[in-house]
């Protein structure tokens, strides 16, 4: 007899692992009603505050306007409309790159590019922290998928070494790993890839409009960005809108228009959002979206040494993505629950998004934090670990 849904949810309980969500009201901004109560919001990959920013808001809304609401159909059918080639000129512009191709969720952008570029025949090398998208494109793709352990360049030398390959090799990870906050080791890399005639891919859904001298994301900010085969990035996250780019060269960009199933089988981006996206680009490469990236990293400081300070491991966080290393799945989501009752928000990350025994809270900070936010957050974080004896 097959479980019956009730029984796996009971499971999910009895683990600590059953999973709901809460009610936000109003926009996505540093401080939210969450649940009809007040809190500070310290889980929000909103890390510019550009979600409910007026110049977004209002680009929007003239798109409406203009070009109405819906796309009507995928955009090898009807749906490619002016705004889509203007926000794909404009990234790739922004990222260096000959072309560039929107796709309507990083998800989809994931699970479309893979097992486009990677069929049977092909091996594709993987971080063992890359995000779920980037796994289940792998899984789809068909080719086989050989996951190397976080960030262990000599591991995936003996693998890229010991691995027989018919076809193509792929390398793919994540610019900053989501959950942990660190870098890929970019500079390896591109030598790797280079000595093993190798594509590279990076998702840098955390590092676009954030990392880098003028906000170009994680490869910027190591050097590397020509280097890169296939840039991917997200535009709901730092960039407060929705969807998600690849910049590469015309040539890949013209194969995943013909290849790449989400992007061939899915009604395209509405006027709104890529409008919204192009405003988003504009402010990020201007000198206001470098004020924003100067706060948002003084804001990181200011956070993590408070954390340090009162003993906690933020398990090697180069950004603003700041996890508290707590362990076990229940003591996690009693520390959230804690700090909520406290007036923070913060979401405990458990299994599958990361392996058992390593769970967290994953605190991110954003530009629109202010100095009172922080140390109210670290003081609160700081007296419930202690409670819980995490510290
Ligand atoms: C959020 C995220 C995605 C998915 O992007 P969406 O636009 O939210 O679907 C892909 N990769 C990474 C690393 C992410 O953090």
């Amino acid at each position: 007899m097959p479980h019956t849904f009730g029984e796996e949810l009971e499971s999910l309980r009895e683990e600590g692992l059953f999973r709901t969500m809460r009610l936000l009201e109003g926009s996505q901004s540093s401080r939210v009603v969450l649940d009809g109560r007040e809190a500070l919001l310290l889980c929000s990959n909103n890390y510019l505050g550009l979600a409910a920013h007026p110049a977004l808001k209002e680009a929007a809304v003239k798109a409406v306007e203009r070009y109405g609401v819906g796309s009507g159909a995928a955009r090898l059918v009807s749906g490619n409309m002016e705004l889509h080639e203007a926000l794909e000129r404009r990234i790739a512009a922004f990222k260096g790159t000959e072309a560039a191709l929107v796709f309507n969720s990083g998800y989809g952008a994931n699970t479309g590019i893979i097992p486009a570029i990677a069929g049977k025949g092909d091996v594709i090398f993987s971080d063992r922290l890359n995000h779920a998208s980037i796994v289940d494109g792998a899984l789809l793709s068909r080719a086989r998928l050989v996951r190397y352990p976080h960030n262990d360049m000599a591991a995936l030398k003996r693998l890229l070494t010991a691995t027989p390959v018919e076809g193509r090799r792929l390398i793919v990870t994540d610019g900053v790993f989501s959950m942990d906050g660190d870098l890929a080791r970019f500079t390896e890399l591109v030598a790797l890839k280079k000595e093993f005639g190798a594509l590279l891919m990076v998702d840098d859904a955390h590092g676009t409009g954030v990392l880098g001298e003028t906000g170009r994301g994680s490869a910027e900010l190591c050097g590397v960005t020509a280097d890169i085969d296939i840039q991917m990035g997200t535009l709901g996250k730092a960039l407060g809108s929705f969807g998600a780019y690849v910049a590469a060269s015309t040539e890949i960009i013209d194969y995943l228009v013909n290849r790449a199933r989400s992007f061939i089988f899915s009604t395209s981006l509405p006027p709104a959002v890529l409008a919204a996206s192009i405003a988003a680009i504009d402010l990020v490469d201007s000198p206001s979206g470098r004020k924003l990236r100067e706060r948002l990293a003084k804001n990181v400081r200011l956070f993590t040494d408070g954390l340090q300070a009162a003993g906690f491991d933020s398990m090697g966080s180069e950004t603003q993505i700041v996890p508290v290393f707590v362990g076990e799945a229940a003591q996690t989501m009693e520390f959230s629950s804690t700090l909520l009752d406290e007036g923070i928000y913060v979401q405990g990350i458990r299994p599958p998004t990361v392996p058992a025994g390593s769970c967290r809270l994953r605190c991110t900070v954003m530009a629109t934090h202010t100095e009172n936010d922080l140390e109210q957050a670290v003081a609160a974080i700081t007296r419930v670990g202690k409670k819980l004896r995490v510290v």
